[in-house]
């Protein structure tokens, strides 16, 4: 008798949100009115939104409860209590400065943590991260694990960081003109992928030996822990909530978008353990957040957010939103669409320059291929290459990373596995018709995160994907 057994979600559905159905003719002149951008596409023409898993996540019955419990007073709100010793329990800083999302906390620590002029190394760049950084004055340095850049690599924590590129760094500038090490956990960039425990304790050790200091990017901090559980040796039997701790010891503070691990549809923190930085933070927290015990949320978002926490680390719940990834990323692999291996935490991603070769990167190969899903089966998807990479600083020229990635992003708790199975479909059905698909130029290209405004038009015909 076989002793495989399947895996459901550990919960039920309460309420339902209908879906719309568009045709065909509907998506191409959505996708023309929004420049062939998914951001700009309005929700209502969209059928499985997989354009990110930031704020889409469903509330549980218990957080939706919270709500009910908000205490909005100005100051001293009963829930800024829960939500700091939600962040206590769990991620162990002691002082706790809530944000209305992630940026805001990154803005708060990169005013308070970089000097004008100092570097900033991390395991690959995030797209606020790095522009918070360098609005500070500070100059992100890439200190990733060449096989992070590598989509094939099936190394399991390509999020590693190379310990001598980090060597190398300190030996250059100085540990003075180093600002912190900032480490993202899971690398969103490179594909959701996580960095091992092993690691993050060498990084501290080296950090350690300099006076360097280490801020955690914790913002899916709970999906990394479980891939430490599931593949890091000697893990196993610990809980996510202890390997959650371990890594943030490794660390001397962390910023968050509660929007993803936390199960909210707003809501951020900055978390640190030195009292005299948070007091800093809290200084300008009140010029562009709001009061301390607040920061730009209402009571009852960080009733939801304190929740939320508690519920992240439970191993049933990862388990079910990780092994959805997983049921997706081996549905294109089985068909033969390259896809960044291993499968990471938050998504699938379509490696767009195997995908579409013969595109130059020029043309956004990426961007195009998420404007063709879209047309073919109105799934929204995300494009994480060229046009999120932006310009150099300094040249002006196009930054083109060798990751040129369309990402599915799978929200929290909302999407069944029949919408994975639409989802994979209309993917393998693009793949098959690769030659179909279309290059994109800029029409609009705004200065700052570019790609969440940027506008284009195909470089030849009026689609993006023909007949
Ligand atoms: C989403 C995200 C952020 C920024 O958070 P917001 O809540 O969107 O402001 C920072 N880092 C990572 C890794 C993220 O995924």
């Amino acid at each position: 008798m076989s002793t495989h057994r399947s895996w459901a979600e550990p919960w039920k559905v309460k309420m339902v949100e209908h879906l719309r159905m568009t045709t065909r003719a509907q998506r191409e002149s959505a996708i023309r009115e929004a420049g062939y951008n998914t951001f700009l596409l309005p929700s209502r023409l969209v059928y499985i939104d997989l354009l990110t898993d930031s704020g889409t996540s469903a509330m549980s019955d218990r957080q939706w409860a919270g709500l009910m419990l908000g205490d909005e007073a100005y100051a001293g709100s009963e829930n800024y209590y829960h939500l700091e010793d939600a962040v206590r329990e769990h991620y162990g800083f002691r002082e706790v400065i809530p944000t209305h999302q992630g940026r805001g906390a990154e803005h708060l620590l990169s005013r308070v943590a970089i000097h004008p002029g100092q570097c900033v190394p991390g395991n690959m760049y995030f797209t606020t991260t790095k522009a918070h950084q360098e609005l500070a004055g500070g100059r992100f340095v890439d200190v990733i694990i060449d096989e992070a850049h590598d989509a094939d690599s099936s190394h399991p924590f390509k999020g590693d960081i190379d310990l001598e590129k980090l060597q190398t760094l300190i030996d250059r500038v100085g540990a003075a003109g180093i600002a912190y090490v900032c480490v993202g956990a899971t690398v969103n960039m490179a594909g959701g992928q996580p960095i091992s425990l092993g690691n993050l304790r060498a990084v501290r050790a080296l950090c350690a030996r300099h006076g360097i200091r280490i801020f955690l990017d914790a913002t899916r901090a709970v999906e990394n822990a479980y891939f430490i559980k599931t593949r890091e040796p000697g893990h196993a039997d610990r809980t996510l909530a202890q390997i959650l701790r371990a890594m943030c010891e490794c660390a001397d503070g962390c910023t968050m978008s509660a929007k993803k691990d936390s199960l909210v549809n707003i809501g951020g923190f900055l978390a640190l353990n030195d009292a005299a930085l948070a007091e800093e933070a809290r200084n300008l927290m009140v010029l562009y957040e709001g009061l301390q015990t607040y920061g730009g949320l209402a009571g009852r978002d960080m009733e939801a957010l304190a929740i939320g926490i508690a519920e992240s680390v439970d191993f049933d719940h990862m388990h079910a939103r990780i092994g959805q990834v997983e049921y997706l990323g081996r549905k294109l692999l089985e068909a033969g669409v390259p896809i960044t291996r291993p499968i990471g935490g938050h998504g699938v991603f379509l490696d767009a320059a195997r995908f579409l070769p013969r595109l130059p990167r020029d043309q956004f190969p990426a961007q195009a291929l998420a404007a063709a899903l879209y047309v073919d089966s109105g799934v929204r998807s995300m494009e994480r290459g060229g046009v999120s990479a932006g310009r150099d600083q300094k040249t002006g020229e196009n930054l083109f990373p060798r990751l040129e990635l369309v990402r599915l992003t799978i929200p929290r708790r909302v999407y069944t596995q029949a919408h994975m199975d639409v989802t994979a479909e209309s993917v393998i059905a693009l793949h098959r018709n690769r030659d179909r698909i279309r290059g994109l130029k800029f029409t609009h290209e705004p200065r700052h995160l570019r790609f969440f405004q940027a506008r284009f038009d195909p470089v030849e015909g009026d689609c993006v994907l023909v007949d």
